[in-house]
């Protein structure tokens, strides 16, 4: 798509979105078939993407983040997802799911303790909300947290927990007084190798194959008091505004990939020629900040669909091969569409906040 941005670029802008855009297609364009293929985690890219600061770019350098701003987190996804929308999503769970939610929320010491070395990219984070019975509506959530002492003891199952099977630390919520039901949810800072917590099998999935995913099951797993994040009953709170965030990213992935299948595709509409000439000639192929967030995700994931949709069809018969990576945009787009708020969620705050209703 033209490099026309709405407003002019910083220096600094553009030096991270360049390093992000020379990285990704030297090192990620040539791998993201294979690893597509195979549903391996790329743990050697994705160290390679923390050692250049990707993995908490907004995040202070003090916190071991690279200190920038939204703008330059965006950019850079932007770049990555372009090559391949797995090693986004999990750049965009470590940013924004993750890191993100501990710096709003955290104390000093959890700032210290969790972020920096995931943002220095020394170590991976996820988010854990969804349950199997419970996605949309987290309110019903299973799983309970109670108090002993000096400990919080977690017991339940989570599932679709992104960078799951591979993650060093994870933010859980959970039930600390389910009469309150959504009020009564409480966030926690659980090491994945806290005794207790069992990482269950990894999901097959139809796209962004090589981002890991899998279930969470907690067996009386035991943690420090002092891992709760903020008070008992904000987890709720805390999990929405999070997925603010969140969503930025995953509109941000919608765009890359679009913008990979739009540019293949205006190649190939040059190139390719049927009945004498190129196909292209032919008719028919040339936070109230909630409320932006959803607005992006549910427009840049619809367009997602609908560019790599159109970018397959313009490839005819290769673009249904796995020789061209046409076929995994179009698998890679559904996504964007469904996690972190599905689309019917995001028309669903966006009518209510047009509405001025909660
Ligand atoms: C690959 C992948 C990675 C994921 N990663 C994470 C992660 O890292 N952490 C995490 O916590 N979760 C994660 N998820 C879970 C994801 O956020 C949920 O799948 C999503 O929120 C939808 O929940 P659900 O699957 O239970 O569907 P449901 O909530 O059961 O929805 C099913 C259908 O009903 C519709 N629906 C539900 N409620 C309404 C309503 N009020 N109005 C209109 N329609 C409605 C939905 O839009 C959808 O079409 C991931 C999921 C996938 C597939």
């Amino acid at each position: 798509m033209p490099d026309l941005p709405a407003f002019p670029l910083s220096e600094e802008h553009k030096m991270i979105r360049d390093a992000a855009r020379d990285f990704a297609e030297k090192e990620i364009a040539p791998i993201a078939a294979e690893f597509d293929e195979s549903g391996e985690f790329p743990h050697n890219t994705i160290k390679k993407m923390g050692g250049m600061g990707f993995m908490g770019i907004e995040i202070p350098e003090q916190y071991g983040g690279a200190g920038m701003d939204s703008l330059a987190y965006v950019l850079a996804l932007e770049e990555i997802c372009k090559a391949d929308a797995s090693h986004g999503v999990i750049m965009s769970v470590n940013n924004s799911l993750y890191c993100h939610g501990i710096m709003k929320f955290g104390t000093e010491e959890q700032k210290q303790k969790f972020v920096t070395p995931i943002a220095s990219g020394q170590a991976i984070g996820a988010y854990s909300l969804t349950e199997p019975q419970s996605g949309s509506d987290a309110g019903t959530m299973q799983s309970r947290a109670r108090r002993e002492g000096d400990s919080y003891v977690l017991n339940g199952r989570k599932s679709w927990v992104t960078s799951g099977p591979v993650a060093d630390y994870f933010v859980v919520f959970m039930m600390t007084d389910p009469d309150r039901r959504q009020n009564g949810i409480s966030a926690f800072l659980v090491p994945g190798n806290t005794p207790g917590l069992i990482r269950g099998k990894k999901e097959p999935k139809l796209g962004i194959r090589a981002s890991a995913t899998s279930e969470l099951i907690f067996e009386n797993c035991r943690v420090p008091a002092e891992n709760l994040l903020g008070k008992e009953g904000e987890g709720f709170k805390f999990a929405m505004t999070i997925l603010d965030a969140g969503r930025i990213g995953i509109a941000t992935q919608a765009l890359g990939i679009a913008e990979a299948a739009y540019e293949a595709s205006r190649q190939y509409a040059v190139q390719r020629e049927a009945f004498g000439q190129p196909i292209g000639q032919f008719q028919g192929t040339g936070f109230k900040y909630s409320l932006e967030a959803s607005m992006a995700k549910l427009f840049a994931s619809e367009t997602a669909m609908y560019v790599t949709h159109q970018a397959v069809q313009i490839h005819g018969g290769m673009g249904y091969s796995k020789e061209l990576p046409l076929e995994r945009y179009f698998r890679d787009a559904k996504i964007t569409e469904i996690y972190e708020g599905t689309s019917e969620i995001q028309r669903l705050v966006i009518s209510r906040s047009e509405l001025g209703l909660k």
